[in-house]
């Protein structure tokens, strides 16, 4: 048997003109989802076998042209030229024609092999529109296939006629360009003469396009031509300022801005030739609907009421499988403590493993839900209103109402609310972004203050609890300002908000997106819990032996003789009543017994090591140890200080806040503390989200550093105020 032959498919397109969704049809669940090398951008891939092929089809990111100014648009490109795709599927919304060929028609500039899919053709049918698909097949040289991707038809056809694309000899089609004016015309025939002349340059791309590029003085295609480093280069650049120069005296204008007017010619040329609307078009639903949703006063309190309603659902319809989950958890701990002997391994695999891992993978079922939710945000297309909507408040942060979705999906889990700035267009935008978000108070925390507040604020504790959440959004203004003025200065790519028409979300589309997010959550994320749980039990269960104040077993024996003999005497309902009350003494020694084998293990001696740092926020040791093992999930603080503080009774609901007030802390110390929980580094999924969604190692140090930092100064200027003003 032959070889399987092996053909590469990009798929190309503006943002929304539904490549992904061909691409699912595509690869069905055959897809590999990661980041493009070193950028933020996402990057699709799914390899499938086909008629005797196996082809790898791509998933580029959605442009509106070459034109390398986003990273989007530079990595887009650079696919087509150095990746060598063997055809690229071009995914044209046919509702949106004319906007949609400017890139169509920078493909067919390239003379690489190109097909287009007109795709969403039933919504240019009930939009009264006609495209004659033959005359822009004619017109362009390029085989033309109508799709409508949520429906899967034409998708088999579309396939088909790519791979037949793919297998035809190359030629090089004068009738799919642009035809530029003379003078243009000339030049760049003139360069194109001086880059022919040199085929030792072997350079990959076509050299009229070569030439195009260099008049436009395209900064990437020159640097790569610069850096060929032979003689020729400098004689080509050297033409292309001439001839730019001669341009530019000629039409009193940068020859690029010429070159874009004449391919909008060309363009509105070509819709003349193939484009007709119906004289009665049906009233624009979409443009009803925005009346309503993006109405100046009632779409703010519309959208308000979308949010709390996600957040209501994501959390009250989460408990019921959060408890299953969570119960399943203590059985799974349970049966392993029975059918273990007692021991390292059993300590191991019950308090550090299934503790740790357990206590994440129960959000499993919140985090399902919000991301469903957010899938039919998108989906519909209510996501961009609400961007919409919250834009003039985020340009007070110096970013765009975009930015406001990963916030906002912060105070649910930092995790998917990083990986949602990848909808941001620039990736200063997107680092800004993740970089506030963690100031977001995740659910995660809530826990913690709730402990802190309930047992310091009593009837105030609410109060309490709003301000410090109140506290983590001013901290990211303050944040976003600082930023946007000193390291991600610069102007942002400016962005025309598209507002895209509502369409009926796909159930398919919505479980493949709400499951791309959740699947690399739950990956990564178990890994990286995994190794925390291991490590921060590690380090309080060894020393094993420590030396302890009292001899607990012989405690234990002791009490346990004085109870049997009471009971002896005891009726039957006093015995009871013993009974409890020994089991009550037995557990406060073992929890003490815990404590004080905590204090004397690694964890409790870098507890005292720690101390220092946190002495002047008001945080004493077992605070600061709670704080560090906050670091795998924040969830962990309260069960640390329930250990630390021997209190781990779940009998009595406010047995940590009682431990808790006797230890010494005052409110103004679980003030400083609950800040720092509020501030501080964020847990280790989060760290690992910005390590994978930035790509870049320094920015985690940065936000680490930085949130650490904001944390302990904040806490402290807390705390020492507080005392400065009197309070205790
Ligand atoms: P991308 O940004 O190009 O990747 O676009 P997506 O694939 O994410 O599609 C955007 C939206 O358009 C999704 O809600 C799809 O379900 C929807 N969609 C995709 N193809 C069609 C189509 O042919 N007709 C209609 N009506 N909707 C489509
Ligand atoms: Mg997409």
């Amino acid at each position: 048997m032959p070889a399987e032959k092996k053909l590469t498919i990009a798929l190309a397109g503006n943002p929304n003109s539904g490549k992904t969704t061909i691409f699912n049809v595509l690869t069905g669940t055959r897809q590999k989802v990661g980041n493009w090398p070193g950028v933020t951008v996402e990057r699709k891939e799914g390899r499938i076998r086909r008629n005797g092929y196996e082809l790898r089809i791509v998933d580029l990111p959605g442009t509106y042209s070459l034109t390398p100014f986003s990273i989007e648009e530079i990595v887009a490109r650079d696919f087509v030229l150095e990746g060598h795709p063997d055809v690229v599927i071009d995914v044209i919304d046919a509702s949106n024609l004319e906007r949609s060929l400017y890139l169509a028609t920078q493909l067919c500039e390239l003379d690489c092999k190109v097909i287009f899919a007109l795709n969403m053709a039933d919504m240019a049918r009930s939009r009264g529109i006609k495209i004659n698909a033959e005359k822009l097949s004619e017109l362009l040289d390029v085989p033309v296939v109508f799709t409508v991707g949520n429906k899967e038809e034409g998708v088999a056809t579309l396939l088909e006629r790519a791979i037949e694309t793919a297998e035809t000899e190359r030629h090089p089609s004068s009738r799919r360009r642009v035809k530029y004016n003379n003078d243009i015309e000339a030049a760049i025939e003139r360069l194109q003469g001086i880059i022919e002349a040199h085929p030792q340059l072997g350079l990959s791309y076509s050299p009229r396009w070569t030439a195009i590029k260099l008049l436009e003085d395209d900064r990437i295609i020159r640097e790569r031509i610069a850096a060929l480093a032979t003689d020729c280069c400098s004689e080509i650049l050297t033409a292309a300022a001439e001839e730019r120069r001669r341009l530019m005296d000629l039409f009193d204008e940068d020859p690029e801005i010429v070159m874009t007017d004449e391919r909008y010619g060309f363009i509105a040329g070509i819709m003349k030739e193939v484009h007709t609307t119906s004289s009665k078009q049906r009233v624009d639903i979409s443009r009803n609907i925005d009346l309503v949703l993006t109405n100046r006063f009632i779409g703010f309190p519309i959208f308000l009421f979308f949010i709390w309603a996600m957040f209501q659902i994501t959390f009250s319809a989460g408990a019921y499988p959060m408890q299953w989950i969570d119960a399943f958890v203590g059985m799974l701990s349970t049966g392993v403590s029975r059918l273990l002997p007692d021991g390292l391994f059993r300590a191991l695999l019950v308090d550090g493993i299934i503790a740790g891992v357990g206590s994440v993978i129960v959000f499993l079922p919140n985090i399902l839900i919000l991301f469903f939710c957010i899938a039919l945000f998108e989906d519909t297309g209510y996501m961009s209103r609400a961007a919409f909507l919250m834009d003039r408040i985020m340009h007070l942060i110096g970013l765009h109402g975009k930015s406001f979705i990963p916030m906002l999906m912060g105070f649910g889990c930092n995790v998917p609310a990083i990986m949602a700035a990848r909808t941001l267009e620039s990736e200063k935008d997107r680092i800004l972004t993740i970089l506030i978000t963690p100031f977001m108070s995740c659910s995660a925390k809530l826990p913690v203050y709730i402990i802190l507040a309930g047992a310091f604020f009593g009837l105030r504790a609410g109060g309490v609890i709003f301000g410090i959440y109140l506290l983590g959004i001013v901290m990211s203004i303050v944040t976003g300002r600082l930023m946007r003025s000193t390291l991600l200065k610069g102007a942002d790519a400016p962005f025309v908000m598209e507002l895209p028409p509502y369409r009926l979300p796909m159930l398919k589309s919505l479980l493949i997106h709400m499951w791309d997010r959740s699947k690399i959550f739950l990956r990564k994320m178990s890994g990286v819990i995994l190794v925390g749980s291991i490590v921060i039990w590690t380090l309080s269960y060894f020393p094993v032996h420590v030396p302890y104040s009292t001899d607990y077993d012989r405690a234990a024996a002791e009490i346990r003789s004085r109870y049997a003999q009471s009971m002896q005497t005891a009726t039957a309902p006093q015995r009871q009543q013993l009974e409890k009350e020994r089991d009550r003494a037995l557990r406060e020694l073992e929890l003490k017994k815990k404590a004080e084998k905590t204090a004397g293990s690694y964890l409790g001696q870098l507890g005292r090591l720690l101390a220092p740092v946190f002495a002047p926020l008001g945080i004493d040791w077992r605070g600061g140890v709670a704080l560090l093992s906050g670091f795998v999930a924040k969830e962990i603080v309260v069960s640390t200080l329930g250990v630390l503080y021997a209190a781990g009774d779940r009998e009595e609901p406010d047995a940590l806040q009682q431990a808790l007030r006797r230890s010494g802390m005052t409110p103004l110390s679980a003030l400083s503390m609950m800040v720092f929980v509020l501030l501080y580094l964020p847990c280790l999924s989060t760290v690992a989200a910005i390590r994978r969604e930035t790509g870049s190692l320094k920015w985690m140090a940065f936000s680490i550093a930085y949130s650490t930092s904001v944390a302990w100064v904040v806490a402290f200027l807390v705390y020492q105020g507080g005392r400065l003003l009197g309070y205790a």
